[in-house]
């Protein structure tokens, strides 16, 4: 099996990563070029643009910033599309919405090919460890022969269906993920007003039915003021955007949603996109 792998950012390197060691053949490729040299230090294959690494491959995976980004890695001229073979896979893992994925999985299944989308629940540890969880959905043949790769990357992998039930359903759990974020940067600053020290804060939260992974990481790194990006603030805002569209569109309102992904648009107007989604507490 040869597989292809686009997209080498903070999830993408480190997933690509575990294919590579794992002995598995893998071709890379990644807009700014750099970012391949340590995958071929590992024994990758590098790719010359998009199109050449689809041609070249049984399955491809990627793992790009957004819908926009999704869709140049597919239509651009040295595009996906413009190389995969007829019954070859592209499993496109990152966080669009669904009616992107949908419009891919149109393109790409009316070469004759096969499409199945995979966004993932976890961030960067995660990623390195292979502790993933992987939602896919789309074409099921192409899911079953994703398996050996998924098994390198996650922990577990669901399938959901038909296309779009993969980027529903990572919508309406990041959504939870920023809400939480949010409102433990909230309470920390309002406990520490009070005088309150936000270790101990902290402490109770854990000994607590709230405790959970995320506050343990998180909660620290507020409280050093520690920004190291696992979960880049700019993608947290695109997810909630993109949640509160999928809301519009099925009449559902989400209160929570459109006031925290009000406080990230801030921090992503403050020039804080960059940093990790801890770093929200900075436009409280
Ligand atoms: P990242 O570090 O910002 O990397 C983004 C990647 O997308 C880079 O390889 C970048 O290439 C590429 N890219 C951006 N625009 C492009 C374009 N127009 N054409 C081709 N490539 C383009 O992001 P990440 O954290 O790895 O996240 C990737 C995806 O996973 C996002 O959809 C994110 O929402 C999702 N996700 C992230 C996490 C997390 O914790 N980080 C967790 C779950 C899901 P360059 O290197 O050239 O900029």
């Amino acid at each position: 099996m040869r597989y292809g792998f686009l997209g080498l950012g903070i999830m993408g390197s480190r997933m690509a990563a575990r294919l590579v060691r794992a002995g598995f053949e893998v071709t890379v490729w990644n807009r700014t070029t750099i970012k391949c040299h340590p995958l071929v230090e590992l024994g990758a294959k590098q790719g010359i643009n998009p199109k050449e690494v689809a041609a070249a491959a049984d399955i491809v995976f990627a793992m790009v910033a957004d819908p926009g980004a999704s869709q140049d890695l597919c239509f651009g001229a040295d595009g996906v599309l413009a190389g995969i073979k007829p019954g070859c896979g592209y499993v496109d893992m990152s966080t669009v919405d669904p009616a992107t994925a949908q419009r891919i999985a149109e393109a790409v299944t009316t070469k004759g090919a096969r499409f199945l989308e995979a966004p993932v629940s976890g961030t960067k540890k995660p990623a390195e460890d292979g502790t993933l969880v992987i939602l896919a959905a789309g074409d099921r043949g192409l899911y079953d022969q994703s398996l050996p790769a998924f098994a390198r990357m996650g922990r577990l992998s669901l399938y959901l269906g038909e296309v779009g039930q993969g980027a529903k359903m990572k919508l309406v759990v990041n959504l939870v993920l920023g809400a939480m974020m949010e409102v433990l940067g909230e309470s920390l600053a309002l406990g520490e007003k009070c005088g309150l020290a936000g270790d101990q804060i902290l402490q109770v939260l854990a000994e607590g039915a709230m405790a959970n992974p995320m506050f343990k990481v998180k909660g620290p790194m507020i409280l050093a003021g520690d920004t190291t990006t696992s979960f880049p603030l700019k993608h947290m805002e695109k997810d909630l955007r993109l949640a509160m569209h999928l809301g519009r569109e099925l009449g559902q309102s989400l209160p929570v949603a459109a006031a925290v992904h009000a406080i990230f648009g801030q921090s992503l107007a403050k020039g804080l996109g960059d940093q990790d989604i801890a770093a929200v507490v900075r436009s409280l």
